[in-house]
């Protein structure tokens, strides 16, 4: 149970005096919460200032640049309503200094209230941006009006909130002035040394600084206000990630274990021998699935660097176990491939194996879960098919997951609890810069691949303008004679899947002029018959060229392919690029890859691109795209449901994550269940987070 010292914060922001259920609905769309899931306090209070409006100029009317901000103390000369029956005229309002003029503007104005606010022969102080009309200086509608004696009260650097529609900064401040009044006085959960040593202000006051800014550097993601609460953020995460873990190891794993003569048998059936971090990533998992705990590791490795047969000798140690494997991949194209490879491999080695997807129907599908329940089948390979409700095992040990990050985490337990005690990898072939691999995967054991196989030859890679797509495709003519096969990308239009389509066919018929009956193309919206069928033939060599949009992004494995163009690279983002690019350059031949673009190109694409015609090395691409554009999608967060962070800003906070992991390390070892008076401090901090899932692990355990 939430403590109810944190009711508060989790109250409805209807709580907020003039914030209505109408309004509320318009935060629920600011705070992307769903359609029945209420806008809260806490989620105001997170909401936190991109800037301020700076109001400390306060010049007099003769020193006023127009167009600034200003502050200014003037006294009411006149009213001028509009006339009568033409409502759209403005009302003004005539004010001056003893320096100059200024008029006061107001559309749709009320009589009344204006006379009230602005009382003709008084002292007023008005705050807004000005303008010349007419050579005469004014201020439509301006942001603060207050008397001499309201004059303390007048906020001189006032916080900006990202907005929506319909919500207007001076309700959103308001309502956050009020939501502070919210905040309870809560234990400290941080370490009083580490705050000392940081600089680090209290919760609340952090919270205080950030929508109360003292000045426009106040709200800046570097100072220590924002910094506290991004590390709040971090710790309630690794927090929560050490508790998952702790859970699960003391679970009760099943050590499979054997002589080795199964993954011997794989090795046998090689045409090549592993690399040496194939080996070790090989060696750890063995271990790990040796030990009677759970294992959940993450082998990392570039594209191209072998990640399936590794996946395979894992799944031969369970098998050899007697026990069963699956593997999932994030598309039908993918589990076919893995299928591809592994089929010939697990045939020598005596490995049963079958593949269901969606595809699977019928007595065929039938045949194969009723050969899974029973045992008949050591290793299934498929997609999302696989978690369905009336897949059963026989003894599922081992799930392994590819391109994790396309599943949710809710995915990836669903195949877990096909078995008893499953063990996890997890293949990732996006390189992750480690920051990020901290953050989202805790301390989950990682196995990298850093080498590509032995034989493979660097890429050629060139950037070309779009104008001179004539060459290009004359380029590509010539290495088509020369019996070369080559992909051809069409660019990606965000918006549409159908415009992205209608941008390939237009490519492919172009093509087709050119090159006849060698081109092809491979889509999405394809049938997954037509679709293998268009893969088989490029693969055979029956066509040479093959259009494509983004399908072929992740897994696809022709290494006779070794030219690659990309159309309107610079619509594509860093990993992308690498993930496409990671499609040749797998066999023994000289590859090349154009990147076409369309000029001219902004700083960022301009880097972006510069940096893949520089390097090969997926870390370092990782780190670049991090660095160009912070976290951003990088993980493909948005379709995944990754959580991201709410407060944290990965370019600027991600170095405080190693030292949260550690904390929350070290927090676990000396308190497991969070029974220390600091440990029911971070219970607070777990639930402020809406990280309060772990702790009903810690109940549950
Ligand atoms: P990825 O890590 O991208 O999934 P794959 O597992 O698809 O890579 O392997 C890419 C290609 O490299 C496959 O054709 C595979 O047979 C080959 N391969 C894997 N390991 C080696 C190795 N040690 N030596 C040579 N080729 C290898
Ligand atoms: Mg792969």
């Amino acid at each position: 149970m939430r403590p109810s010292l944190l009711d508060p914060l989790f109250a409805a922001l209807t709580v907020l005096p003039g914030t209505g259920p109408k309004l509320e609905k318009l935060y629920r769309r600011l705070f992307d919460r769903g359609e029945d899931m209420p806008a809260r306090v806490v989620d105001l209070l997170f909401h936190l200032p991109t800037g301020t409006i700076d109001r400390r100029s306060r010049p007099k009317l003769r020193d006023v640049v127009p167009g600034s901000v200003v502050t200014v103390a003037v006294t009411i000369d006149r009213h001028r309503p509009p006339p009568p029956n033409r409502p759209r005229v403005p009302y003004q309002v005539y004010a001056s200094d003893d320096t100059g003029d200024l008029v006061l503007t107001f559309f749709h104005a009320k009589r009344d209230y204006l006379e009230k606010l602005l009382p003709v022969g008084e002292h007023r102080t008005v705050s807004g941006t000005t303008a010349l009309y007419d050579g005469i200086l004014q201020m439509v509608h301006p942001d603060r009006v207050v008397s001499d004696e309201e004059l303390h009260k007048l906020p001189l650097v006032e916080p900006v909130y990202p907005l929506t529609e319909g919500l207007s900064l001076n309700v959103v401040r308001k309502a956050a002035e009020a939501a502070l009044t919210k905040v309870p006085k809560l234990p400290e959960w941080q370490d009083e040394a580490w705050l000392k040593r940081n600089d680090f202000p209290a919760f609340a006051d952090a919270l205080n600084a950030l929508h109360h800014p003292a000045e426009p550097t106040a709200v800046m993601p570097e100072t220590p206000a924002w910094s506290r609460l991004a590390y709040d953020e971090f710790l309630a995460g690794q927090l929560a990630l050490g508790l998952v873990r702790q859970h699960q190891k003391s679970l009760p794993g099943r050590g499979s274990s054997g002589e080795g003569l199964l993954r011997a048998k794989v090795i046998k059936a090689l045409p090549y021998a592993l690399t040496p971090s194939q080996g070790r990533a090989v060696d750890d998992i063995v271990t790990d699935l040796a030990r009677p705990q759970r294992m959940i590791r993450l082998l990392q490795g570039d594209v191209g660097s072998g990640k399936t047969v590794v996946a395979l000798m894992a799944a031969a140690t369970v098998i050899e176990a007697g026990r069963q494997a699956a593997l999932m991949a994030p598309t039908e194209i993918l589990a076919r491939q893995h299928l591809a490879t592994i089929a010939p491999l697990a045939e020598k080695a005596g490995i049963r194996v079958a593949v269901l997807t969606g595809r699977e129907r019928g007595k065929e599908r039938d045949e194969t879960l009723q050969r899974l329940a029973i045992g008949e089948l050591d290793l299934v390979v498929g997609t999302h098919a696989l978690f369905q409700d009336d897949v059963a095992f026989r003894d599922l040990a081992l799930a392994i997951i590819d391109e994790q990050h396309r599943f949710g985490v809710h995915q990836r337990l669903a195949l877990a609890r096909k078995g008893e005690a499953v063990d996890m990898l997890v293949l990732t072939a996006t390189p992750i810069p480690r920051t990020l691999v901290l953050t989202y995967f805790g301390d989950m054991e990682i196995s990298e691949l850093r080498e590509k196989p032995a034989g493979r030859q660097p890429i050629d890679t060139r950037t070309i303008p779009l104008d001179r797509l004539n060459e290009v495709v004359a380029a590509v003519g010539r290495a088509l004679n020369e019996g070369k096969r080559a992909y051809w990308v069409c660019p990606l239009v965000a918006e549409s899947e159908t415009s992205d389509l209608a941008a390939a066919e237009d490519r492919f018929a172009d093509l087709k002029k050119h090159f006849g009956a060698k081109v092809d193309i491979v889509h999405g919206q394809m049938k997954g018959a037509d679709k293998d069928r268009a893969m088989a033939r490029f693969s055979a060599g029956e066509t040479q060229l093959l259009v494509a949009t983004t399908v072929i992004e992740v897994g696809v494995d022709v290494p006779a392919a070794t030219v690659m163009v990309i159309e309107h690279a610079e619509r594509f983002g860093l990993a992308q690029l690498h993930q496409l690019r990671g499609r040749i350059g797998r066999g023994r031949d000289r590859s090349t890859c154009l990147l076409l673009y369309r000029a001219p190109l902004g700083e960022t694409a301009k880097a972006r691109l510069a940096i893949m015609r520089d390097t090969e090395d997926g870390f370092r691409i990782a780190e670049e795209d991090l660095r160009l554009r912070g976290e951003g999608d990088l993980l493909g967060t948005k379709q995944s449901g990754i959580p991201g962070f709410r407060i944290a800003r990965i370019e600027v906070h991600g170095k405080l994550i190693p030292a949260a992991r550690d904390d929350a390390a070290l927090i676990l070892s000396r308190d497991p269940h969070l029974a220390s008076p600091r440990g029911e401090a971070l219970r607070h901090l777990l639930y402020l987070f809406e990280r309060d899932e772990a702790i009903r692990l810690l109940r549950a355990g």
